[in-house]
């Protein structure tokens, strides 16, 4: 395990960016449509919808991207699988399998820069993405 996964630098006390529009969501200060939250994560429903279930789950803190992720994050990383796995299953797409992405950067097609995981459901997916 390299030294920057154990012992990253330390992240803003606020825990968010006020420029950031998935920070301005979490503190209630633009409409989102509402899935479920906990003390850690919200879950909503994406603006642009790719599949009949498009849910994005993402953290209450502001953390950039899947590469700002570190080892003190596993009890969030686990929260955020855990709550996939149940929204797939109230959403109904649970039995017919789905789809969890997390895009990372320019190549990897991100457009907001607060870490979000795609939970995509209700269709069939190809593989490899485009
Ligand atoms: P990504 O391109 O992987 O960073 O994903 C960002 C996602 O956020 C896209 O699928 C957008 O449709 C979605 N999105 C952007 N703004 C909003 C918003 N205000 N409410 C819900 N989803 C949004
Ligand atoms: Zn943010």
């Amino acid at each position: 395990m390299s030294d920057a996964a154990a012992d990253p630098a330390p992240r803003d006390p606020a825990g968010r960016d006020p420029d950031c529009v998935f920070c301005k969501i979490v503190a209630g200060e633009i409409p989102s449509t509402h899935v479920t939250e906990d003390d850690l994560v919200i879950a909503i429903r994406d603006i642009a919808p790719r599949a009949p279930t498009h849910v994005l789950i993402m953290p209450r803190e502001h953390i950039p991207s899947a590469a700002d992720l570190a080892d003190r994050d596993a009890t969030l990383l686990g929260r955020i699988f855990a709550r996939a796995a149940g929204i797939a299953r109230s959403e109904g797409i649970a039995d017919g399998g789905y789809r969890i992405v997390t895009n990372v950067g320019t190549w990897g097609g991100q457009t907001v820069d607060h870490l979000h995981f795609h939970l995509m459901g209700g269709r069939p997916f190809t593989w490899p993405p485009g």
